[in-house]
């Protein structure tokens, strides 16, 4: 369960399956490639030229200069002589010593210049030296010249079929290796991913149960004349377990499941990523009925002109292009169901989402808190858990977590329970695996005693504005001992899972948010750099309050800025409307402040004895932070 996608077959494949056949050998021409090809070609030609002049070295006699052979004549120390055109060759009677003074020789080579005017013949004829008809020096014997000379091809084919041999071997098959037709793989259902494994988004099930129907008996909706749709969308924020529930679906069926991310297709060359498409399908088509998912479609499925994505304009399209083509070629009767995922549904080009090709679009949604207390029980299966342990009250302290979230937070308890060498994960784990994930993990860091106490106000200021606004979430633990980014934390976290605000809830979180900043300003009359990602919350919660939520009577109700990058910021809207949208989120901000100020100032006491209270224990838990601000704590919820 820890990895959510099947294992690539090879490392340069553009995509995974699992519960296929594997595949037939490749048609390769060349084993290793052309650039394999031309090694080989290297490696031989260096082999076969060391081993001709080592044959050659053993057989070589000195070529001696013809003034040093005319010396030889002179002296009368020729025994025998070959001759043939202007070579001359021969043995001398007794061994002397070479002119370059590099060891002594009887037998030698030389050439006659064509020049040369002295009387040879009579010379030699006077001597009585023997002129031989055959030639003195030996040459290099009929075979070793034979095998030199086909030695190349000899190691080119030696090499062309150990490569061959090892490739079929490889891949059980080939040219000369060992044929075995490929054989299906028993597809083991206890192996697979299945509806078991998701939890806490029955609706999503519910939706994709008509396609694990159609894949386990398509021949019931052939003899209708029924068709699937091309394609089943599933959109939703990261985590919430899109591809887990892909790969539940092929499980659920049994039948194979390729996977790939849209993002693999994509290279620089235009055109390739459109032909792994075509190969993947094809694939497919082989061993239908079966599952394409296509992971993180947005990256190539956004609307055209809406930022350039990887890869440039022409390969992005066309890839995405010979998706939608494949899809259209669908008869249906084929079997082959592409399920695609995205986290941002509102960015997709409308061409992917028309009828035949994913027509179905399905929300996958965090869970509730149902869910998260389901999806807790399948990821604790493999772990053993204390008696005392509560999974219905964790669940009820995570809302907004994903799947992922989730998972992630039972890991987090089991290496916990390791650390602290005890036999079973406890419920004290679990709540310390959830402070690390919520507020990150602790920094070792010493604070300086003034920086230190900055922090535990800033944090109350946080804090205490929290408590003080009505209807706000409440404050589940403050901290000031560092953790990830920040010097300290306070977390707040709603009773129940909320899915739409009211304006007062979210000026009550700017408010809270700006209380850190206030704190010091009222405490202290500075200004630090430690409320830089507040002012980044701040500053997102004006905007879409003014911009995208109609909460600004002088913007009015409309969508001034839309949710992302899709439309370049100054062509959203006319620029009177950018502009008041600038001034409505600074007439709110201003006016957070002010209020955020002076409820510090007028529940000053209260400020004091909760950093006060920081300062000695260093975290605070809600009860805890409760009764130092004393500050009663209003809805008392049932966690
Ligand atoms: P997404 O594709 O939506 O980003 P994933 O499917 O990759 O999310 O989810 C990551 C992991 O989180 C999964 O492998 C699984 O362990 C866990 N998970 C997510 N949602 C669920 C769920 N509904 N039920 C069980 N586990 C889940
Ligand atoms: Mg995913
Ligand atoms: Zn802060």
């Amino acid at each position: 369960m820890s990895n959510p996608v099947p294992p690539r077959r090879a490392p340069d494949d553009p995509w995974r399956s699992e519960g296929a056949p594997p595949p037939p050998p490749p048609r390769k021409k060349m084993p290793g490639g052309w650039w394999g090809l031309v090694l080989m070609a290297v490696v031989v030609y260096l082999i076969t030229s060391l081993v001709i002049s080592l044959i050659r070295s053993g057989t070589k006699e000195p070529t001696v200069s013809y003034t040093e052979f005319n010396k030889q004549v002179t002296a009368g120390n020729i025994a025998k002589i070959y001759s043939k055109d202007e070579s001359i060759e021969g043995e001398l009677k007794t061994k002397a010593p070479l002119p370059d003074g590099d060891g002594d020789y009887t037998k030698f080579m030389t050439q006659r210049p064509a020049f040369a005017t002295d009387d040879l013949w009579g010379e030699l004829s006077r001597q009585n030296v023997t002129v031989t008809a055959e030639p003195v020096v030996e040459k290099t014997s009929f075979w070793p010249s034979l095998l030199i000379a086909f030695l190349p091809m000899l190691l080119l084919i030696a090499v062309w079929v150990f490569a061959a041999r090892r490739m079929g071997a490889a891949l059980g098959g080939g040219v000369l290796g060992r044929k075995e037709p490929p054989k299906p793989v028993a597809l083991l259902p206890g192996k697979r991913t299945t509806f078991a494994d998701v939890a806490g988004i029955d609706e999503v099930e519910g939706e994709l149960n008509d396609v694990v129907d159609f894949l386990k008996n398509p021949d019931a909706y052939r003899r209708m004349g029924a068709r699937m749709p091309g394609g089943v969308l599933l959109a939703g924020a990261p985590g919430t377990g899109k591809t887990l529930l892909a790969r539940a679906v092929a499980g659920e069926a049994g039948v194979p499941f390729f996977s790939a991310s849209a993002s693999e297709f994509i290279e620089m060359i235009v055109g390739v990523g459109a032909g792994r498409v075509r190969e993947l399908f094809s694939e497919a088509r082989k061993v239908a009925p079966a599952i394409v998912f296509i992971d993180e479609i947005d990256t190539i499925g956004r609307v055209r002109g809406g930022g350039a994505g990887l890869g440039g304009h022409d390969e992005r399209e066309q890839t995405l292009n010979q998706i939608l083509t494949e899809m259209d070629g669908f008869t249906g009767s084929e079997g082959v169901v592409v399920l695609a995922a995205t986290n941002r549904a509102d960015v997709l080009d409308p061409a992917l989402t028309r009828p035949g090709r994913f027509d179905r679009v399905v929300q996958v949604s965090p869970p509730d808190r149902p869910g998260r207390e389901a999806i807790l029980r399948i990821h604790t299966r493999e772990i053993p858990l204390d008696a005392d342990v509560d999974l219905a009250r964790i669940a009820a302290s995570t809302p907004g977590m994903t799947g992922a979230d989730l998972a992630n937070l039972a890991n987090e308890a089991a290496l916990i329970a390791v650390k602290r060498k005890q036999t079973a994960v406890t419920q004290a784990d679990l709540f310390s695996a959830l402070e690390k994930v919520q507020l990150g993990a602790e920094r070792p860091l010493v604070l300086a005693p003034d920086e230190r106490r900055r922090t535990a106000y800033h944090e109350s200021g946080h804090a205490l504005l929290g408590m003080l606004q009505p209807g706000a979430d409440p404050v589940r633990k403050v901290t000031i001992v560092p953790r990830g980014r920040a010097l300290g934390v306070t977390l707040s976290t709603p009773e129940a899972d909320k899915y739409a605000y009211t304006e007062s809830y979210l000026r009550g979180r700017i408010i809270g948010a700006l209380g850190g900043m206030a704190a010091e300003h009222v405490v202290f009359e500075v200004i630090t750099t430690g409320a830089e990602s507040d002012l980044e919350q701040v500053t997102a919660l004006a905007r879409g309050m003014v911009g995208r939520w109609g909460m600004s009577e002088r913007v009015g109700r409309l969508t001034a800025i839309p949710q992302d990058a899709q439309v370049p910021y100054g062509l959203s809207a006319a620029p009177e409307t950018l502009d008041s949208v600038d001034h409505e989120m600074r007439r709110i901000v201003d006016e957070c402040y002010e209020s955020a100020c002076n409820q510090l100032r007028e529940n000053r006491d209260r400020l004091d004895s909760l950093a006060a209270a920081l300062l000695e224990n260093e975290t605070l838990d809600e009860e805890a932070a409760y009764r130092a601000a004393g500050v009663p704590r209003l809805a008392k919820g049932d966690a």
